[in-house]
């Protein structure tokens, strides 16, 4: 693949600070303030939230680190006000995701640099409304899919540009975690407890548990396809085509509340039907001719994996089972550990900022990402993950819900590029800068 950096930095150079504010500081967006406070290049000028109490949270971290309080703009629809000050360079969305797209566009229009915390689409609209505001505006969209920076991601991305692999022929990826304890949580201790959500309930049972109620689709690709997008150049020589999704049963979050010790089968959550088939399996064709499949896997009893399979002519990497084979090295027909590859493929940007990420979240792949998402801020580049990204993978919601709905028919993933993905370059990560 012909590769280039695409990265044209400002003619004034980069900014020297940035001034960054958050839009939602609940638990994933205080993880980064933490980050952002934590480096000498930024300044944390506000905040925006609807809760008191992530609010005082949040400003006990500027107290604790001697940091000057930010200014705090606090109702549904402050950030609109917050995005008027003219001292924000850059914004960072870590709302719930009923926002996010609204959130995002306002930015783009007041000229910011946006941020946008991962999640599914709803609508095809919404996507499109996001690359319109941007081409419109010039703003960048930078969206912070963090797991394209794990460790063992990157060093896979690394074997999959020298072709270790061969040429890739099937990945998969998935968000597959046990999040009852997330979907059901009252906030009283022990944290995570209870069969509460909604206005009862804390943090992400507060908003996300509803769309398990009222959806069936494939609703947190991005982890998954972030990813796997990188390794076959999605919107970069490469597009996704069309998906067909099939959904299970929803039996999970029922079984959780009745079995419950809060809960029981005469508590008012055990009479809802919740409507997120407790698998969602969605496959995904593609240009040059893979095939994707991503996994959904959410309510059931299970040991964290983002299901990762890298498979190509000559080999293949599963995450599942730490294991993988290449033809020629590997023994005939057996797997061989990947830890071994895994360290001497070990991407040049976690070689040399490792030391750095230590502490951060995710075993340390939230500094890569809130690094890079700095770096080109400060910069006013074109982000890793643009709009293109953004709205491609933010599409395949609304697209898998209405394959479900129908039966399993395929839809079609529109060109969010217009075209330009036979044209432009992959450009994440081939240094070792951000
Ligand atoms: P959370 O509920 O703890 O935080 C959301 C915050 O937004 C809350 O403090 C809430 O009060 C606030 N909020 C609600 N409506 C608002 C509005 N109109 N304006 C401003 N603030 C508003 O949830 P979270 O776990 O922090 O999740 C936030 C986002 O981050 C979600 O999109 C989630 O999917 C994502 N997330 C990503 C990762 C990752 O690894 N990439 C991990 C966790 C969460």
């Amino acid at each position: 693949t012909e590769i280039s950096a695409q990265k044209t930095p400002a003619p004034e150079g980069p900014k020297s600070k940035l001034n960054v504010a958050f839009l939602g500081v609940g638990l994933r967006g205080q993880g980064h303030v933490g980050l952002v406070l934590d480096r000498d290049d930024c300044n944390v000028v506000a905040i925006n939230d609807v809760d008191d109490q992530m609010i005082e949270k949040t400003k006990e971290m500027f107290t604790k680190r001697g940091k000057p309080q930010p200014k705090v703009f606090k109702g549904e629809r402050a950030y609109l006000e917050l995005l008027e000050e003219e001292n924000v360079d850059a914004v960072i969305i870590a709302s719930p995701w009923r926002w996010h797209s609204e959130m995002a566009i306002a930015a783009m229009n007041a000229g910011k640099y946006v941020g946008m915390e991962v999640c599914g689409g709803f609508s095809m609209n919404e996507c499109w409304e996001l690359v319109n505001t941007q081409e419109r505006t010039g703003s960048h969209l930078f969206f912070l899919e963090n797991v394209c920076y794990r460790r063992d991601v990157m060093a896979i991305l690394n074997m999959v540009r020298q072709e270790m692999f061969g040429e890739l022929i099937h990945l998969e990826g998935g968000y597959q975690h046990d999040l009852r304890t997330v979907k059901f949580n009252d906030g009283k201790q022990p944290y995570g407890g209870g069969v509460e959500f909604g206005e009862k309930g804390f943090s992400e049972s507060k908003w996300r548990t509803k769309h398990s109620v009222h959806r069936n689709g494939e609703l947190y690709p991005t982890h998954g396809l972030g990813p796997v997008a990188n390794y076959i150049d999605i919107n970069r020589g490469n597009r996704m085509l069309y998906l067909t999704s099939f959904a299970s049963q929803a039996r999970g979050l029922h079984d959780y509340v009745v079995n419950h010790e809060k809960g029981g089968p005469d508590h008012p959550n055990a009479k809802i039907d919740f409507k997120l088939g407790d698998k969602v399996t969605t496959t995904i064709k593609c240009n040059n001719g893979e095939t994707i499949v991503l996994h959904h896997d959410t309510n059931l009893p299970r040991p964290y994996s983002l299901a990762f399979r890298v498979q190509g002519t000559k080999g293949l990497w599963m995450a599942v089972n730490k294991s993988l084979h290449i033809e020629g090295m590997s023994p005939a027909h057996r797997w061989e550990d990947a830890d071994p590859y895994l360290k001497k493929y070990d991407h040049p940007l976690w070689q040399r900022l490792e030391q750095k990420a230590v502490g951060a979240g995710h075993g340390g792949m939230d500094f890569f990402l809130i690094n890079s998402f700095i770096e080109s801020a400060k910069r006013n580049e074109t982000p890793a993950f643009d709009v293109y990204d953004a709205a491609s993978w933010l599409c395949i919601t609304p697209l898998s819900e209405q394959s479900i709905a129908m039966g399993s028919q395929p839809m079609a993933i529109p060109d969010f590029t217009r075209g330009r993905w036979t044209e432009r370059k992959p450009n994440f990560a081939f240094g070792d800068e951000y």
